[in-house]
């Protein structure tokens, strides 16, 4: 059998965090580690190797956002972040922080064991099953599909590298201007969509029986996992 994953649950609130424990571990059956300050979250953190961390914005010590940049130095282990404010989460995708998800308070701890569920889910087909054919030769400027090379602009290569940096996760169209163009501002919506049209159309030459690149309806660009 396989060890159950081991979550990181960083949260001042005890109640809160007990509840979720209670969870996570009957209802997922995961093991769980819990701390109660963002300044000692980095050292749990490197201590018990977690698979995923649930990461509270407030926090005594240091907020969870400075504890996100600490544990995004060093690792690409999914984190989940939590806010008291749906108001706060435009904002925190606006920083890119690189979290997996977001979740708001109140919520239902069967909510959150399913959204726990889902990122580790995504998480692992991601590392397990590399893009089929995909490769990306950040170096050379070069990418190529099922080994045919791409006859990529600049702007289309450096699109298709940022998306494929994390396959599954939503790219609003911001993001991925700001990727791309040092003022961003200038660009429109547009024109990232046109990018990706050219872009998806090289694609499609090298290979017509993958879509590589979806549209999320409202949100902007994924590459398929
Ligand atoms: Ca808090």
């Amino acid at each position: 059998m396989n060890k159950p994953a081991t979550i990181l649950i960083v949260e001042d609130e005890a109640k809160i965090a007990s509840l979720l424990r209670d969870y996570l571990e009957k209802v997922g059956g995961y093991q769980t580690r819990w701390v109660d300050r963002g300044d000692e979250a980095i050292g749990v953190f490197d201590e018990v190797s977690p698979d995923l961390v649930l990461l509270d914005l407030m926090l005594p010590g240091m907020d969870g956002l400075e504890v996100c940049k600490a544990i995004r130095s060093k690792s690409r282990v999914p984190v989940i972040m939590v806010t008291a404010l749906v108001e706060e989460i435009d904002r925190l995708l606006g920083l890119e922080l690189g979290a997996d998800d977001y979740i708001c308070k109140p919520f239902s701890p069967r909510e959150v064991v399913a959204r726990v569920k889902a990122v580790l889910r995504r998480t692992t087909l991601t590392s397990e099953a590399p893009l089929s054919g995909l490769q990306i030769d950040e170096e050379q400027h070069q990418a190529s599909l099922n080994g045919r090379k791409l006859k990529l602009s600049p702007v289309e290569f450096a699109l298709l590298s940022r998306l494929a940096a994390q396959p599954g996760r939503v790219f609003s169209r911001d993001q991925l201007m700001s990727s791309i163009y040092s003022d961003y501002r200038i660009v429109s919506d547009r024109t990232v969509d046109t990018h990706v049209k050219n872009l998806r159309r090289k694609l499609a030459e090298s290979d017509s029986s993958t879509d590589l690149i979806e549209s999320v309806y409202g949100v902007g660009y994924r590459l398929a996992t």
